[in-house]
This record gives structure tokens, C-alpha cells and sequence, in this order.
């Protein structure tokens, strides 16, 4: 869909009130409402959803569907749903991993219409952002609904700053400025798992919950966390990082230059590392996993002990903060989570303190596409919010 009407979306961005951002954000968030629904769940006067809704429909963003007919009860005052033309501002998210650009175009409820991805030869920022750039460029041909680009990467992104990202081996790089100055579109960059928190929390089982934590697993551990409303950054944008949680003081030696984090006995590394100090004629996680569903005693021991090490982790986390839900992801998750998954549950089980213990805990698998996705969803918050700020 490339309608004039739309592409004029992002061209004008005209101001928006605070009431017009709220019920921007409200069918964003929640999808298509009557006028009636939107009041009541705004808080806003009717008159006021009139003032609020009126730009949007004349920006392209909204459309209005359906009878005039009275709303049940309303005494035969009219009920037009409001429709997000969901459309009509697309955004590109991309995942920036070492050596691979994944990248998706996605509409304003995060609907992923299209997806490429791009080799990184150098790791350079200058060599990266052109890439991003290439990537950007292909994925928006045609597309003039595209007004806004999303970055996620691993390491501490602050403020659009990659402030360090140590598989890139970058300091301090105003990532969010060259890409935007490169592409000419408005550009966010966050935390990769930040920016997965951010996909859920909008379009996922984050909606509606006022706490969640997200834990990833793969060659490292980390996390990201909902509290009370908020993603939380720590100081310098830093908080977060379970997978150097102290679970064995006796442990083995942690990159970190600690013993016995979570990440030096779950991450994917530690696991091939152990299972290859076991003795194991195993490569790869799956083999691992495929000797311990055999019975092979030691690679049980290494994949239990990983698990335990993830539960005993989540348990600290939920202990401090409390979450609703604790959703374990990764690229790991899948290919032996199988074996690790009761481990991970009894560990949690046991070292979750009162009612922290009866958090509802999900294991799901994720995709690379799944990173680009929550990239994209930073686009669309950074639109809805910027939106309102012009
Ligand atoms: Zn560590």
C-alpha cells in the first residue's frame, strides 16, 4: 500500500496534542476502539476524543469504519470505531550482531511485511553503518510508509550512544546519529534484549502487565526488566545483567573476571567448554543436548547444572523486583531447553522466596527475526512518542 495520502504521514508530522498522542498510543497499544471506549479508557471527555482524534484522521493515520449507529445504551448518541491504519507508518528494525545485519520492515502494530538481512565483513562503525544503511535502503524501496528506523544491539546503548558493545568491540559510538544522518530517518537504537522487552511489552505477553522480566540465553545471559510500567536502565543505561549473578562461589572462572555467574555455567560457551572438559565428543549445544537425552551422565550433569544455574539467576531477580511473568528466550531455548527446562523450574522453585515462587514462568524459542522485530518496536515507540513532541 503506497497511497499519497499516506507517504504525506511523515513528511508533515504535525504536532499532536498529549491527548491525540494518548489515543495514538492507546490504538497502538490496544487496538481498534469506538469513541466510547477510548474516552473511557483514556479518561478523556468526548468532546476531547473529537479535538484528539480529528488530526490523526487528517494526517492518514486513523480511519473511521462502520454505521453511525447508537452505541447499546447510549440513548441513540452515534458509535464509529476508530481504525489504526496500521500502514500508513512503517518502520525498518534492525539486529546488529558481529557478523550478520537482520532487518524487517513492520507496520504500527509491529506486522512484520518484509524481512533481508546483510553479511558484516568489517566490524568498524563507519563499515556498520554503512551496511545498515544498504540494508535500510532495500527494504524501504518502494515503501515511502517508511519513517523511522530501530537498532538493537548487544552491550550498553544509552541515549543512542553504543557506549560499549564488546562482540563489536565498539566505545563510545553515536550509533543513533551517523544512521540517521545516513539514511534521513528518524532513528532510535537501544539494548538488543531492552528492545525485545519493548516488542512484548507492546505487542506480546508483556501487554497488559505492569512487570515482567526477560531473560535471554544464548552465548551470553542477560536480561531486561518491566517495573511498574517502566523499563528499567540502571544508571548509564546498565541494569540487568543476571547472567553475572553470583549462583557458586566455588564455580568456574567467569570472563567477567569473577567465578560462578550464571554465565559461566548456562552461557553456550560454558556449556561446550564444560562438556568438552567432561570429555564429550560434543560441538554443539544440540550435541550436548542429544548425548544427555541418551543418558550420557556427564552431558545430564552439564546441562543440569546449566539449568540450575538460569533458575537459581531468575530466582535473585524475582526475589528483588517481583515480576508477574519471567519469559526465557534465546536462541538456545529449543535445542536443548528441553533437557535444561525442569532444572531451570526446580532451581527456581526452590530459590524463589514466597509467593515470588508462583511467578508464571515461560520458555520460548526465538529467532533472529524476533530481535529485528523488537527493534521495530522501538521505531514505533519512538514515533508514537516523537509524534507527539514536534
Ligand atoms: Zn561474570
Amino acid at each position: 500500500m503506497s497511497s499519497s495520502r499516506s507517504a504525506d504521514v511523515h513528511r508533515s508530522e504535525p504536532a499532536l496534542s498529549p491527548a491525540a498522542t494518548r489515543v495514538l498510543r492507546q490504538l497502538v497499544l490496544h487496538g481498534d476502539a469506538t469513541r466510547t471506549g477510548l474516552a473511557h479508557d483514556t479518561g478523556l471527555t468526548a468532546g476531547a476524543i473529537t479535538r484528539a482524534v480529528r488530526p490523526l484522521l487528517e494526517a492518514g493515520l486513523l480511519d473511521e469504519t462502520g454505521e453511525r449507529v447508537p452505541a447499546e445504551g447510549a440513548l441513540g448518541r452515534p458509535a464509529t470505531t476508530v481504525t489504526l491504519r496500521a500502514l500508513a507508518h512503517q518502520v525498518v528494525g534492525v539486529k546488529l550482531t558481529a557478523d550478520r545485519l537482520f532487518g524487517v520492515v513492520a507496520d504500527l502494530r509491529c506486522g512484520v511485511l518484509d524481512e533481508s538481512s546483510v553479511p558484516v565483513d568489517d566490524p568498524r562503525p563507519e563499515a556498520v553503518v554503512e551496511r545498515v544503511a544498504e540494508l535500510v535502503a532495500g527494504l524501504r524501496a518502494g515503501r515511502p510508509e517508511v519513517g523511522g528506523v530501530g537498532l538493537a544491539t548487544a552491550g550498553d546503548v544509552d541515549a543512542g550512544h553504543v557506549a560499549y558493545s564488546p562482540f563489536l568491540g565498539w566505545r563510545d559510538v553515536p550509533l543513533r546519529d551517523q544512521v540517521a544522518a545516513r539514511t534521513g530517518l528518524p532513528t532510535t537504537v537501544e539494548n538488543d534484549v531492552r528492545a525485545l522487552l519493548t516488542g512484548e511489552r507492546w505487542y506480546g505477553v508483556g501487554r497488559g502487565l505492569s512487570s515482567l522480566a526477560l531473560v535471554t540465553v544464548g552465548a551470553g545471559v542477560g536480561s531486561a526488566l518491566l517495573v511498574e510500567g517502566h523499563v528499567v536502565r540502571g544508571h548509564s543505561g546498565v541494569a540487568g545483567e543476571v547472567g553475572h549473578v553470583l549462583v557458586d562461589p566455588d564455580g568456574p572462572p567467569c570472563h567477567c573476571g569473577n567465578r560462578g555467574c550464571v554465565e559461566a555455567i548456562a552461557g553456550s560457551r560454558a556449556i561446550l567448554d564444560r562438556a568438552a572438559a567432561a570429555g564429550l565428543p560434543a560441538t554443539t549445544l544440540d550435541e550436548v543436548a542429544r548425548l544427555a537425552r541418551a543418558g550420557q551422565p556427564e552431558a545430564e550433569r552439564v546441562l543440569a547444572e546449566a539449568g540450575r544455574a538460569v533458575g537459581t539467576g531468575i530466582a535473585t531477580v524475582a526475589n528483588l523486583l517481583g515480576p508477574e511473568h519471567v519469559l526465557i528466550t534465546g536462541e538456545a531455548v529449543g535445542t536443548d531447553y528441553d533437557v535444561m527446562e525442569p532444572h531451570v523450574r526446580e532451581a527456581f522453585e526452590r530459590h524463589a522466596f514466597g509467593s515470588a515462587a508462583r511467578t508464571a514462568l515461560e520458555l520460548r524459542p526465538l529467532r533472529f527475526v524476533d530481535w529485528a522485530r523488537g527493534a521495530a518496536a522501538c521505531a514505533v515507540e519512538d514515533f508514537v512518542t516523537r509524534y507527539g513532541r514536534s
